[in-house]
């Protein structure tokens, strides 16, 4: 279902990166770290920041893309059972978002939610090339918890509904402006989008699953804390 490709680029904070990459961006790429990226000013271990978006957001449902060995390094970069662990002012604004959705008959479907850093020096290893990984030096707005990756299941089938493109589709099809798929597809996009930016998050034009809290990068730090710790 996840490519291997697709979700070597599934890495959000590469607003504007295209799929057609593919591997081939990353083939003869020097990593300029030797593999020992520097973590990023202020890092933290602690997950204190962060809440199980279960607790907030009980119907919910998390199929988190890095947990399976569908990807680049051909094994799963997340622990089995892994959370869906976000920042607390990000679960506040999901939940808002939630509720919209429910009153339509949709639930959220996490795809990938806080990404520890050190796994984005694993990808980062494997691909080391800005716009199509995130720098580690920096960090991706998932390692601080700040962005979610969501697609919606109906509630009364608990199937996940068609969008334009496939999660881990980093081509055109997956633009907020492509206008290809289904109807009901970009339907869904749209409803999508709709509640999350009344609920005050940020959407990014290249990814119709990734969303933002604004300004984090100011206000939080980028964390490495193991993905098995529970936030509550
Ligand atoms: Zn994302």
């Amino acid at each position: 279902m996840v490519g291997r490709i697709g979700l070597l680029l599934v890495l959000c904070g590469l607003s504007g990166a295209a799929y057609a990459f593919g591997v081939e961006g990353c083939k003869g790429r020097k990593d300029p770290y030797g593999g020992k990226p520097p973590a990023p000013k202020g890092m933290k271990r602690s997950t204190q920041h962060l809440t199980a978006l279960k607790n907030t957001i009980p119907d919910l449902r998390v199929a988190l893309a890095y947990g399976t060995d569908q990807n680049i390094m051909g094994r799963p970069f997340y622990p089995k059972g892994a959370d869906c662990l976000v920042l607390k002012p990000l679960a506040q604004r999901l939940r808002r978002a939630a509720a919209a959705l429910r009153s339509q008959g949709f639930g959220l479907l996490a795809y990938d939610c806080y990404r520890p850093w050190s796994v984005q020096v694993e990808l980062w290893k494997a691909c080391p090339k800005r716009g199509l990984v995130a720098d580690p030096k920096r960090g991706s707005l998932h390692n601080l918890g700040a962005a979610i990756d969501v697609g919606l299941y109906r509630l009364d089938t608990g199937k996940a509904v068609p969008m334009p493109s496939a999660f881990d589709d980093l081509s055109f099809r997956a633009r907020h402006n492509y206008q290809g798929g289904s109807k009901a597809a970009r339907e869904h996009r749209r409803i999508l989008l709709l509640a999350m930016k009344k609920a005050g998050l940020r959407a990014i034009g290249s990814e119709w699953w990734h969303y933002e809290l604004k300004a984090a990068r100011r206000r939080y730090p980028v964390l490495d804390a193991t993905l098995q710790i529970r936030a509550e």
